[in-house]
């Protein structure tokens, strides 16, 4: 696991482990509520990209968890987020 291998996942990164997609730092399925937390945080200007990315790492690990139902992986991956309702 250790080794000098300076391009892994930082501790306290909070980086899904795949093909388990469990968090790195804190074990939990990801994203972990830190994580969902850095990334309202680190999106909340662009909401549009937000979903772009988890629509990725939900598309990933819908391949790597076949045996979880996609429903389940959409509300844990998209589900979270929340609605920000257009304030023109
Ligand atoms: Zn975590």
């Amino acid at each position: 696991m250790t080794g000098g291998d300076e391009s892994g996942p930082q501790p306290g990164e909070h980086t899904p482990v795949t093909p388990d997609w469990t968090c790195g730092t804190c074990g939990d399925d990801w994203p972990c509520h830190t994580k969902r937390t850095r990334l309202l945080d680190e999106y909340r200007v662009d909401r549009a990209s937000l979903s772009v990315y988890l629509g990725s790492c939900l598309a990933a690990a819908s391949q790597d968890l076949r045996a979880a139902p996609v429903s389940s992986l959409q509300d844990r991956f998209i589900g979270w987020v929340p609605r920000n309702p257009r304030t023109a």
